[in-house]
This record gives structure tokens, C-alpha cells and sequence, in this order.
């Protein structure tokens, strides 16, 4: 029988091990030398733009939203195919969320229900990239400057994703990353946002600890409520021996998205009846490779034959206006019909650095079988 074969693996180097115990040595385990280094590389990538790093990546988009002044009576867009996190900070911040329907190829929000759903309350638009696609970045900063919005895009899963060359997060305004342990590079737990301005980086760094400031001679003041969403320098030691792997992951995935297309045929959504992503091989860093499955099969099934075969599937993601939470909230079945269908059928095939193409291989045969069987 076949090993098991996951939907996502991290893979740590030796390098990257032996770092974490030179810091587990050093006497100085938490905030330090590492987070700071951490941050300047992770400047230097994104243009010379400001970084802080924090303990997760959710803190980092709530965290936006105090900055950006985002509170209560506000409405803030975004999309109900993600992890729940995304709408989950704009809740925490006291602010109301205003979904609007995916386009069925990205799978990204639509861009022209964006502007439909802005009202004269609306603050803010939390876009998401999906699988790590970026949207159409032109359009969506052009709407958000001729509204007046603020954009905390949640780049989660785009590390290494580009647009015209330049790569997320190097240009736009709030952008927020996950270095959570299934992300393309991670810290184990973490995130890290990228900042406009000197005032928001001390407004960040308030916020992630505290809201303490610091007044030199007479010790300290608290001069805003912050939290407690700092990174280790544990967590920094794996995300430096990460991020020095960060071209290699993203062309090694890639090349594994390429080679599912080739194993899968251009005959495959048609004998099949399942829908692939979109083809690019340009600007997204491949975090997942998802199809959505023809209505001839439910996701549990398809993902019980998969298990058959020893292969892992991923879900991701349940529409979120349909979690009880939200439907307490008023959202409904039927509101976002193209998020509804995708997020009952859309299932993640496995995709990872250490992946070979003969596991690509191994995922193509098992998945023609299950679908056309
Ligand atoms: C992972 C993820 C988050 C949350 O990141 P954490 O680091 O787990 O807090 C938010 N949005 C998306 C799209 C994600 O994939």
C-alpha cells in the first residue's frame, strides 16, 4: 500500500533546526534580535515598506482595523470564502461585515459586487487571495481610492504571490501575511503587516503589546488599549530559515500546479464535470490547488474515496455567512449563491514543497478514478 500522502506538509530544514536551538540557548527566547531581523528582511523583500511581525496572522488584519479607526457603525466588505478569521476581526473591532459573491473562476471576490455592496458607511474592503491568487489589483485600488476606502488585504496565503512583477505586499495599503504552519513559509503561529507610515508602525507596535509606549527617562506610559500578540524569537528563527526559502518553495509549487494540469488533460473538466483553477503560472504562489467537484458527487464522499487511496483532501472553505454565528446575525442560504455552491464542493488537492510529481501523478490517476469510476 501507498504511504499516506497529505494535503500539506511544512517542511524545516536542518539549518532551520539548528537556529531555534542557538536561540533556545541564547538566554533570550522571546521579542529580540531575531524578530528584528525577521522584520528587516521581510522590509527589504517588500520593497523597503514597514513590517511588524505578531503572533498570528488574524491579530494582524484586527490590528489594521484599529489603525484605520474601524469601529462600530462601520461596514466593511469582504468575501464569505475564507477561513472564518477574516470575518471574524471586523466583528472583534465592532464593526459590521458586508459580504459579497465570489467569481466562480478565481473564486476570489467580484469585483464589480464589491462596488455594488458600498454604501456611505461602508470604511474598509478585506480582500482575500485565495490559494494565493491576487485579485485585479489595478481595479480594486482604483475602487477603493474612488470610495475613500481603506484596503487590510489578507494575504494570508499569497506570500511569494506577485502582480506585474512586483509581489504582494511591496505596494497597496494594509497588507497582512499568515506564517501559520500549513502557509507556504511558517513561524509555526504568526503573521506579520505591512505598514504605510512611521505613525501606524508606533500605533501597531502599541497594540501588539500592550499599548504601551515608551517615554525614555521616566520609564513607561499606556496611552491605548493593546494586547498581547508579539513574536518569539523562537518563531522568528523558523520564519528566517523559511523566508531564505521562499523562491524555491514558490517555484517548486509551481511547478507541481503546472504538472497537475499536464497528468489531468485538457479533457479533464469535461469527462469529469469538475472545475480546475485558473491556469497561472505567473503570479500565484500555488498555496492550494483546488477544484471544485461536479454535483454527481458530495465533497465527504469524494473525500472518503480519496482516503481509499491514501490521499489527503483539504476543505477550505465553508462559506462563513452560513455559520451559525453569522446566520444570528441575519445572513442567509441564498444571499451569495456562487460562495454557496463553491464552498459545498471546492476541496484541496495535495500541494506542498516536499511534494514529488510522482505524487501528483499518484493524486491525477486516484481522482480520475473517483470522478469518472
Ligand atoms: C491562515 C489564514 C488566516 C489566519 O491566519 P492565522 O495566522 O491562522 O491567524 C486568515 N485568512 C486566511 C485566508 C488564511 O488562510
Amino acid at each position: 500500500m501507498n504511504t499516506f500522502l497529505p494535503f500539506s506538509k511544512p517542511t524545516i530544514d536542518e539549518a532551520t533546526i539548528a537556529s531555534v536551538a542557538d536561540t533556545l540557548r541564547s538566554g533570550w527566547i522571546t521579542s529580540g534580535p531575531k524578530v528584528a531581523e525577521f522584520e528587516k528582511q521581510l522590509s527589504d523583500y517588500f520593497g523597503g515598506r514597514i513590517v511588524r511581525t505578531f503572533n498570528s496572522g488574524t491579530c494582524t488584519m484586527e490590528i489594521a482595523l484599529r489603525i484605520a479607526g474601524i469601529g462600530a457603525g462601520d461596514e466593511v466588505i469582504t468575501t464569505p470564502i475564507s477561513w472564518v478569521a477574516t470575518a471574524n476581526v471586523i466583528l472583534e473591532v465592532g464593526a459590521t461585515p458586508v459580504f459579497a459573491d465570489i467569481d466562480p473562476v478565481t473564486r476570489n471576490l467580484d469585483l464589480d459586487k464589491v462596488e455594488a455592496a458600498i454604501t456611505p458607511r461602508t470604511k474598509a474592503i478585506i480582500p482575500v487571495y485565495l490559494a494565493g491568487r491576487p485579485l485585479d489589483m489595478d481595479r480594486l485600488y482604483a475602487i477603493a481610492s474612488k470610495y475613500k476606502l481603506r484596503v487590510i488585504e489578507d494575504a494570508a496565503q499569497a506570500i511569494g504571490s506577485t502582480w506585474q512583477g512586483k509581489p504582494i505586499g511591496s505596494f497597496g495599503d494594509f497588507v497582512s501575511f499568515s506564517f501559520q504552519a500549513n502557509k507556504n513559509i511558517t513561524t509555526s503561529e504568526g503573521g506579520c503587516l505591512v505598514l504605510n507610515n512611521a505613525e501606524e508602525a508606533t500605533l501597531a507596535e502599541k497594540y501588539r503589546l500592550q499599548g504601551v509606549s515608551r517615554s525614555g527617562w521616566d520609564g513607561i506610559d499606556v496611552d491605548v488599549l493593546g494586547g498581547k500578540y508579539n513574536m518569539t524569537d523562537i518563531a522568528a528563527a523558523i520564519g528566517l530559515g523559511q523566508f531564505a526559502q521562499l523562491d524555491k518553495i514558490t517555484a517548486q509549487r509551481r511547478k507541481l500546479a503546472q504538472h497537475y494540469f499536464k497528468i489531468l488533460g485538457s479533457d479533464f473538466e469535461e469527462k469529469t464535470g469538475a472545475q480546475l483553477p485558473p491556469e497561472d503560472f505567473k503570479n500565484t504562489n500555488w498555496h492550494l490547488f483546488q477544484i471544485v467537484l461536479p454535483d454527481s458527487i458530495t465533497r465527504p464522499q469524494f473525500m472518503e474515496r480519496m482516503k481509499a487511496f491514501n490521499i489527503g483532501v483539504g476543505f477550505h472553505y465553508a462559506p462563513i455567512h452560513l455559520f451559525k454565528l453569522y446566520r444570528e446575525l441575519g445572513f442567509k442560504e441564498g444571499m451569495y449563491p456562487i460562495a454557496e455552491h463553491v464552498g459545498k464542493q471546492i476541496v484541496s488537492l495535495p500541494m506542498y514543497y516536499a511534494m514529488t510529481e510522482a505524487d501528483v501523478e499518484r493524486t491525477c490517476v486516484a481522482m480520475r478514478e473517483v470522478l469518472q469510476g
